[in-house]
């Protein structure tokens, strides 16, 4: 079944959707969530940085009032700092003696110097609530010197904002941009799908009108290059199957046309020997022949067509067997002396070195080419009724034969046709059935063994039809080893 779901526009949107669905989740995550983590992250950072700082003025001895209070004044930060007794030595109260180091609740720093002394790093750092204003502070020890006999201790306190109204800002933002994105996002993916999807609806549209037979239809891929490479095939496609659909139809009014004349005539002849030469012996005879004459004409149409059908349907096989072409240009050549007796044609049979050549094909259907050829020389030539039957050696694997009449020859431009199905340049009348299949017959048997072929023609001079075979050349001294076998 069809899924109209699935559909290119759906799709884009899909993916699209997705995409800004990721988008979002990612800023809500990074905003929304883990934005307190990374405060107090950053913060602790902070804290650790000026520590070292202040420790590394204090072991240099660089370190002097001035400085500290600039790094507490630009840290927004309490500092203190004791000797090894818990003295004081330096503080700076920035959150005016609201720090949790400071006033009243100074007291409790022996705790946090305790906590300090036993870890092993000499660092001691916690979030600490400060009761006064119920807010949360940062707050660090750092031991100076050697824990076991420590020559003082850094004090850091620090308050940690609430992050709520913060968060709350963030939060529209974020929601507005999501709205917004969303939005932009399916306008986008819309007008991105229709992009898409146009050339393929109008292709689609023009393949309708070919499926109903029209194929004079143009695709128009205009849009992208793969949507045109596929209108071009699409063009060829359509060009090549109407040229297909044309034979198809010239062919069925070719065969009925064919198949009707000589049906008429043995219909009228057989009605003639029934009424009028019924008993006259000499007339019956003559009818009679004229009737089968015409069957063998509708044999012969029938065992094209079929011949024909089976070789383009690539269902007929080749039977490949080693036999001399030569020895079979002069066999069939045998066979047409009646038709040069009779009617005073002249064959004209030559070979290059007078060498034997081998080949390996279908020996059936190689007669059947040189039939074919022969018959269209005999039919086509002019009033000289020569044919020249010649066996060129090309190389020691080719052999050329070439048949040639003196007819009228075939105008260049039909010469890419001759070979197609059906293609006849007139009617005109033949010496030898001819049934319109016979060029197309030859084509399919020598692609089918890979042979080249072709035609060269000069009007009122005559053509020439050649073929090349693959094989070998049989030398005379060979052959004269085989005669002595
Ligand atoms: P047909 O039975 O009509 O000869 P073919 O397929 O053998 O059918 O040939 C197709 C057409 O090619 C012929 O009708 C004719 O017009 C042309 N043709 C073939 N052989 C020759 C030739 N030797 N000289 C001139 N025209 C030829």
């Amino acid at each position: 079944m069809k899924n109209n779901l699935k559909t290119i526009r759906n799709t884009v949107w899909i993916y699209f959707t997705i995409f800004i669905v990721s988008i979002l989740v990612l800023l809500w995550f990074s905003f929304g969530i883990s934005l307190e983590s990374t405060y107090k992250r950053m913060k602790t950072h902070d804290i650790f940085e000026i520590a070292n700082y202040i420790l590394t003025d204090w072991s240099e001895d660089e370190f002097t009032n001035d400085s500290l209070d600039r790094i507490a004044y630009d840290n927004n930060m309490c500092i203190l700092i004791q000797d090894a007794y818990g003295n004081r030595v330096y503080s700076y109260d920035m959150m005016a003696s609201n720090c949790l180091i400071h006033g009243f609740y100074a007291a409790d720093l022996y705790k946090y110097r305790a906590k300090a002394l036993s870890s092993t790093t000499g660092i001691y750092y916690a979030e600490v609530n400060n009761p006064r204003f119920n807010n949360n502070t940062m707050l660090f020890v750092m031991v100076l010197g050697d824990r076991t006999d420590p020559s003082g201790y850094i004090f850091l306190n620090t308050s940690l904002e609430p992050l709520d109204s913060t968060k709350s800002i963030i939060n529209s933002q974020i929601l507005w941009i999501s709205v917004m994105l969303l939005i932009l996002g399916l306008g986008i993916s819309y007008f991105l799908a229709r992009l898409i999807e146009t050339p393929i609806v109008r292709i689609t549209k023009s393949a309708k009108k070919m499926g109903q037979g029209d194929y004079s239809v143009k695709f128009d891929g205009r849009g992208y290059t793969e949507t045109e490479a596929l209108a071009e095939t699409l063009n060829y496609a359509a060009s090549e199957i109407s040229k297909v659909d044309s034979l198809r139809r010239d062919l069925i009014a070719n065969i009925s046309h064919d198949l009707r004349t000589p049906l008429t005539m043995v219909k009228a002849y057989a009605e003639m020997i029934r009424d009028l030469s019924g008993d006259n012996p000499a007339k019956r005879q003559e009818h009679v022949n004229i009737i089968i004459e015409e069957s063998d004409r509708l044999a012969a149409l029938v065992n094209d067509i079929l011949d024909l059908s089976k070789l383009e349907s690539g269902s007929a096989e080749i039977n490949k067997t080693t036999f001399s072409i030569t020895k079979k240009i002069h066999e069939i050549m045998g066979r047409y002396t009646l038709l040069s007796e009779q009617k005073g044609y002249n064959f004209y049979v030559s070979a290059d070195y007078d060498d034997d050549f081998e080949i390996e094909a279908d020996v059936i259907k190689i007669e059947q080419v040189l039939y074919n050829l022969i018959n269209n020389a005999v039919n086509y030539t002019g009033e000289n009724k020569n044919v020249y039957i010649t066996q060129i050696i090309v190389d020691e694997t080719t052999a050329r034969i070439e048949i040639t009449d003196t007819g009228k020859g075939i105008e260049p431009e039909l010469l890419p046709l001759i070979f197609d199905r059906y293609y006849r340049a007139e009617k005109s009348k033949r010496e030898v059935i001819g049934t319109g299949l016979g060029l197309s017959i030859v084509k399919q048997i020598l692609k089918q063994h890979n042979f080249k072929f072709g035609v060269r023609s000069e009007i009122n001079v005559g053509s020439t039809f050649w073929f090349e075979v693959k094989g070998r050349a049989v030398h005379d001294t060979e052959k004269g080893v085989n005669e002595n076998d």
